[in-house]
């Protein structure tokens, strides 16, 4: 059973129609909240993102691997809340630097002695020398792109088609672009993201596809002199998982270099979670720029943006004023600090690197003996099941990927006590460093349970 564009076939159809079902009839609780709210919270809660199909789940709290929802409902917590939660729920150590900092105050608006230690920690392991804090990684990428046009005197900026950077204007374009607007693939159109987005913002940002130095170097060529720098996420994560080519990150900045172009990577996705020094110590390319936020503060808010002496050296000198009343706050620097010293430790990630090897060797045995035309892609504790056969090199492939089989599996994966971020193909999976071998096998058995379903339809 596969979908069309008129909608998913008449099995699938079914197939979600019934879990839908079950997953309504489960959470009451929830429901009464989604309603009561909707009178103090517009659409009912808290950010647009939580508002999922068929409705938002209410959560109560979490407890290591696991969370539990208003109805009682415990799942193994492989959302992450988009992406934060490597640590998982309550860990000792997140817990123990809190209480302490909890009782000793907040809040100063004076640096503590602790952002020294992140600062440091981050230092060594994205092997650039200077650090600034801030509490989101919108406001990380903000200051990126502010200081790459204050370091070269140009506005213009380019981005990729499909990456999400946050939701200031500057990056509010061509996120999701509608295939209607998106123009063609070898000359994307830059399109605003939004309501709200001055087209005057949007007119200074240049799209190019993932994976294409010939795109950029079009782009470079066309605009001489014009343009700041490049912001992308240096492994796709808002469009499913999408590995960079080999060669790509090195030449993109051997490219952006000989035209006088800054490059900062996004790194607020896969930070701590691809592996200890991020993208950037993966592929040993370091931009000039690089921001942090999500899982970093161990699930306190807080982001990072570092770089080299030459572009934080603005900072430095008061040439930009990287600002914010509760930058570098002392709960948020204690989180990270334990974060980064007591839990994305080497034997953590030995752990994570063994529940992705089961988790993604599981499914594509399921895969395989269904025949499905499905594939895993994984990076370190993130990872996805492609609803296709064939490799996603970028964004306009990954239009491809079949929504309704994405939102088959998020229903199934919830109603089996899985819990996955609510947007079906586009988020991924994320392992904790408190992740068991048993939270492995319930999501493989639901993977199973969605197998049987697609191929016996
Ligand atoms: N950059 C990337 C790659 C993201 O995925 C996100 C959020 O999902 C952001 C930036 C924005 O981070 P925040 O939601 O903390 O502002």
């Amino acid at each position: 059973m596969t979908a069309t564009d008129a909608g998913p076939a008449a099995g699938l159809a079914a197939f979600i129609a019934k879990e839908s079902a079950r997953f309504l009839a489960r959470q009451p609780r929830s429901r009464e909240l989604v309603e009561r709210s909707r009178s103090v919270l517009a659409g009912g809660a808290t950010s647009s993102w939580q508002i999922a199909e068929p409705q938002a789940v209410w959560i109560s709290h979490g407890a290591g691997s696991r969370i539990f929802d208003v109805d009682g409902t415990e799942y193994s917590d492989f959302h992450g809340g988009y992406g934060v939660g490597l640590a998982g729920h309550a860990h000792p150590a997140i817990v123990a630097a809190v209480r302490d900092r909890v009782g000793r105050g907040t809040h100063f608006a004076q640096p503590t002695e602790d952002a020294v230690v992140v600062a440091d920690e981050l230092a060594r392991r994205w092997g650039l020398p200077l650090w600034r804090f801030a509490n989101s990684g919108t406001e990380a990428t903000m200051d990126a792109v502010h200081l790459m046009r204050a370091a070269t005197g140009r506005d213009r900026i380019l981005k990729v088609e499909g990456c999400y950077h946050g939701h200031h204007d500057s990056v509010q374009v061509s996120v999701m672009p509608d295939p209607d607007e998106m123009g063609p693939a070898e000359a994307p159109r830059s399109v605003a993201s939004q309501a709200g987005i001055p087209a005057a913002v949007v007119g200074l940002v240049d799209v190019v596809p993932f994976n294409d130095l010939a795109a950029v170097e079009r782009v470079l060529a066309a605009r001489p002199g014009e343009i700041a720098g490049m912001i992308l996420e240096p492994l796709m994560m808002n469009a499913g998982v999408i590995h960079p080519e080999p060669g790509y990150l090195a030449g993109l900045r051997t490219l952006l270099h000989a035209h006088g172009v800054l490059l900062a990577f996004d790194e607020v996705k896969t930070g701590l979670t691809v592996g200890p020094g991020g993208v950037t110590g993966l592929s040993g390319v370091t931009p000039d720029l690089v921001c942090l936020a999500k899982a970093i503060g161990g699930g306190i808010s807080t982001a990072a943006l570092g770089g080299t002496a030459e572009v934080m050296g603005l900072i430095a000198d008061g040439t930009y004023e990287q600002v914010g009343t509760f930058n570098g706050n002392p709960l948020a620097m204690a989180a990270a600090r334990a974060m980064l010293t007591d839990v994305a430790t080497d034997a953590a990630y030995a752990h994570l690197e063994h529940l992705r090897h089961r988790l993604a060797t599981g499914i594509e045995e399921v895969i395989a003996a269904h025949d499905l035309p499905w594939h895993v892609v994984t990076a370190g504790a993130k990872g996805c099941i492609a609803f296709r056969a064939d490799p996603i090199r970028d964004y306009r492939d990954f239009l491809e990927v079949d929504d309704d089989l994405g939102h088959a599996h998020w229903l199934v994966q919830h109603n089996g006590g899985v819990f996955l971020p609510p947007w079906g193909k586009i988020e991924q999976w994320l392992i904790s460093v408190q992740h068991t071998d048993e939270d492995v096998d319930r999501f493989l058995a639901n993977v199973e349970t969605l197998a049987d379903a697609v191929a016996g339809a």
